[in-house]
């Protein structure tokens, strides 16, 4: 069964409002990090840092246990090409490794901007699209300020709130994990009645980690229009998705798209992300940026890879046909899973624990992502789109857990 999860939402809009405390709150809450045995230092603790507050939320991390299959963090499966590398592996060979990188990314952010569309103004670069939002709570978030976050989503939205003292505001989404737009302009109106401030970064997940779906167009440009402060659409997953909210930069001031080489591009190893936006928010993450914080080797392999634009979309091709597959294979395996606009398919096995499902893929050599932990994902797992062979490979290890726990 093709399932939308109708029990899949459990918050209201607003429900959450202030749930996630903001630093601070949690004073004393935490065990201090460093407070260890001091076994090094002859037995003196080393000095506590401040407690932790802003710990990732339990289940974030994926065991990374040893198994033959890994389909737990949404990597592409092929490598780059071989070209790629080798040509890389040159650019390397001559580096100036004693001099400082372009501080200013030129070559790269000229690369960027020409893939685009747009003028190299309206790019940042960072280390993994986790350092430019970071960079964007850094210069837009901060003590005294909110972000709203629509729940579930990506983890990292709201441990980066935290990290930076940044208040989160929780909305929720319908029952097919999108955002209502009434609902959430009610929960801005809510929050601008209630508060002197109102939120000045609203993040959206299009498509939606780790539920999947990609928001409707319409539904980006209204929230566009309503949202007071930065609409930040995190497309980390944009090139899997039909639409994109490239187009509403040039429209709209306030909306910043962030992309990453980690996944279509397959260079998660490299750790490369960008926004494209206004060339004030690029000045704004410019300044909280660290000096020199893209090295040269990661501003290389971004200019190199986008000469392979072709393999990257045959790559692509092959994913979504792979994802299609495994699609129509939980189908009839009677599986309850989302429709996916990325490289992961979220699903659950109803009247199976999520936690024992996992465990038994394991002992099958295949590991998935037990998200069951997540708001609003009780009994969820997601399993990233592999080759050909690692979801052969995963449904049949799945077929013969269902058997094992007597729903074959
Ligand atoms: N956004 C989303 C929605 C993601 O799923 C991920 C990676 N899992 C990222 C951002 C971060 O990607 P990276 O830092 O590798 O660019």
């Amino acid at each position: 069964m093709t399932g939308t999860g109708s029990s899949g939402v459990a918050q209201s809009v607003g429900g959450g409002e202030g749930a996630a405390s903001p630093v601070g709150s949690g004073e004393g809450a935490g065990p201090s990090v460093g407070g260890g045995t001091g076994a090094a230092s002859g037995g003196r603790p080393a000095p506590g840092a401040r407690p932790n507050p802003v710990a990732l939320r339990t289940g974030y991390h994926s065991p990374q246990v040893e198994v033959e299959t890994r389909l737990n963090t949404n990597e592409a499966p092929e490598p780059p090409p071989q070209q790629f590398l080798d040509e890389l592996a040159v650019v390397v060979s001559r580096l100036a490794a004693n001099r400082y990188p372009d501080r200013q990314a030129t070559a790269l952010r000229a690369a960027i901007a020409g893939h685009h569309g747009v003028e190299p103004e309206q790019v940042f670069c960072a280390n993994g699209s986790n350092e430019v939002l970071q960079c964007l709570f850094l210069a837009y978030g901060g003590t005294g300020r909110s972000a709203v976050i629509f729940e579930p989503t990506y983890a990292l939205h709201s441990h980066i709130a935290r990290l930076t003292a940044t208040e989160v505001i929780t909305g929720a989404r319908d029952e097919s994990f999108r955002i209502d737009v009434a609902r959430a302009r009610d929960l801005l109106a809510r929050v601008a009645a209630r508060r002197t401030s109102e939120p000045s970064i609203t993040m959206l997940c299009s498509p939606n980690n780790p539920t999947g779906g990609a928001e409707a167009p319409e539904t980006v440009a209204a929230l566009a229009t309503s949202v007071p402060g930065l609409l930040v659409v995190d497309e980390a997953y944009g090139q899997f998705a039909p639409t994109s909210a490239l187009d509403l930069v040039a429209e709209k001031p306030g909306v910043v798209v962030v992309r990453t080489f980690s996944k279509t591009w397959a260079m998660a190893a490299l750790r490369l992300g960008y926004l494209v936006a206004h060339p004030e928010i690029v000045a704004a993450c410019e300044q909280v940026a660290l000096p020199y914080h893209l090295d040269a080797v990661k501003q290389a392999a971004g200019v190199l890879a986008l000469g392979y634009e072709p393999e990257m979309r045959q790559r692509l091709a092959r994913l979504l046909e792979q994802k299609n597959h495994v699609a129509a294979a939980l189908a009839a395996l009677d599986i309850e899973f989302w429709p996916s606009d990325a490289n992961f398919i979220l699903f659950r096995t109803p009247g199976l624990e999520s936690a024992d499902v996992w465990q038994r893929l394991v002992e099958h050599s295949v590991l998935v992502r037990d998200v069951s932990g997540w708001p609003a994902l009780e009994g969820c797992l997601r399993v990233t789109i592999g080759t050909a062979a690692e979801n052969t490979r995963f449904l049949r290890a799945l077929e013969a857990v269902l058997a094992e726990c007597g729903r074959a």
